[in-house]
């Protein structure tokens, strides 16, 4: 692969494209240092990092609170694997429990294991708590999710890139048109046992469902007895403005699904936050992970719920980002189709006659902002919440120069 505007002296991007697997098509910037909501290339220059990994670095890059206390962890223990206790898994699990308005975590380490731990724990939990019939369990699911790459995760993907060429599927899962109530409430028999969903679709193209859907669908399945699976694994922790997304609609799910920023894009570290009539289901030896709960990890995700407690990367995510898409909107621009988003979770739909927003993005690197392109028309933004308005009116100046 070719990369005319890459600004690598160092020849790192024709070392990777030789000895890794091509399964990812980067922009052309290698990326050697970082801090809060900038990164630096390996020649010197400096962008603002748009996309923050997906969302796990909310808290900005190497933040000064997480990095104290990695280096202090790092001290003292790394890894004690579940055999024996270590003294940070317990703090960290009450400490996310409570910030989660819940009574159990079941730790993992990156998202796609805790939305496959999420979905034995509802299976396990209709067999064993809600008598559905051995082998029968049904999850529901919505299409255009994006939950994960294991093969039962895109068992239940409706992209065929996401899923072609990988089967044989997982059955035992059922798609409904995302945000239809009406197909949900059809979908629902005695044998389902969860309903999982993203309170809003991020790979989809930062899809947000009409308005009242995420609570009637949460009463549906109080009524049903089908656990209300929220994974909050991107739209979590603060990115939408609110701690969790179904805060803003004042929806209470049967299990939360988190990962990313919960150890602040320092460590991978996931988690399943339930209750105990739920994640009670597991006995020694049913699941596990050997790096799942791993002390470093725990530590810093103790510092990440401390920090969320503060409300101050929320309140500043709702502040920036309702004044980024304002201002985006506001701006009337020719190429844009819709801005959407909530937070600073922002979505720039690119018109099809425009071109696909891969181009953008490139011309946005060459103006120094590094962003990432979703199914061929949406361009997402989504930067560490520590932006300042200074810094979000630094974008617009790009944005609107390169989207004009
Ligand atoms: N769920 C959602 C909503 C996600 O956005 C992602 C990743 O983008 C995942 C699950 C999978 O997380 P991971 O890449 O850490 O496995």
């Amino acid at each position: 692969m070719s990369h005319p505007t890459s600004h690598d002296d160092s020849g790192q991007i024709a070392l990777t494209e030789q000895w890794s697997a091509h399964n990812y098509h980067p922009l052309p910037v290698v990326v050697a240092e970082a801090e809060g909501v900038w990164v630096t290339d390996v020649s010197g220059k400096r962008y603002m990092d748009m996309l923050a990994a997906y969302s796990a670095l909310n808290f900005g890059h190497r933040h000064a609170e997480l990095i104290a206390v990695a280096k202090a962890q790092l001290d003292r223990v790394t890894l004690t694997s579940r055999a024996f206790f270590n003294d940070q898994l317990g703090p960290f699990c009450r400490d996310l429990a409570q910030l989660c308005g819940m009574e159990m975590v079941l730790p993992m380490n990156t998202g796609a294991e805790a939305v496959e731990t999420a979905l034995k724990t509802a299976r396990k939990w209709g067999y064993q708590v809600k008598k559905v019939p051995e082998g029968r369990a049904k999850i529901i699911t919505c299409e255009n999710n994006f939950h994960g790459r294991t093969i039962s995760i895109v068992s239940f993907s409706t992209d065929p890139q996401a899923k072609g060429d990988f089967g044989p599927y997982t059955p035992g899962f059922v798609s409904i048109p995302y945000g239809d109530l009406g197909a949900l409430e059809r979908a629902i028999d005695g044998d389902t046992v969860a309903f999982l969903v993203e309170p809003i679709q991020g790979e989809a193209g930062i899809i947000v469902p009409p308005a009242g859907f995420l609570a009637k669908a949460r009463e549906l399945c109080r009524k049903q007895n089908v656990l209300f699976i929220a994974d909050e694994i991107q739209s979590g922790l603060g990115r939408t403005g609110a701690t969790f997304t179904c805060d803003l609609d004042a929806v209470k799910p049967d299990m939360y699904i988190v990962g990313k920023a919960i150890a602040g894009g320092i460590m991978p570290l996931s988690a399943v936050v339930s209750r105990r009539d739920v994640l009670g289901v597991f006995k020694p030896g049913d699941h596990g992970s050997t790096f799942g709960g791993n002390p470093l990890a725990c530590a810093l995700g103790r510092k990440v719920v401390e920090i969320l407690r503060t409300g101050q990367y929320q309140k500043n995510s709702a502040l920036q980002g309702q004044y980024l898409m304002d201002s985006l909107r506001a701006a009337k621009l020719p190429v844009v189709k819709d801005v959407r988003g909530r937070g600073l979770w922002v979505g720039i739909e690119i018109k099809k006659e425009s071109g696909v927003a891969r181009t953008y993005c490139e011309r946005l690197m060459a103006e120094g902002m590094l962003c990432k392109d979703t199914h061929e028309q949406t361009m997402r933004l989504a930067p560490p919440l520590c932006i300042t308005r200074a810094e979000v009116d630094w974008a617009l100046e790009r944005l609107i120069k390169v989207l004009r």
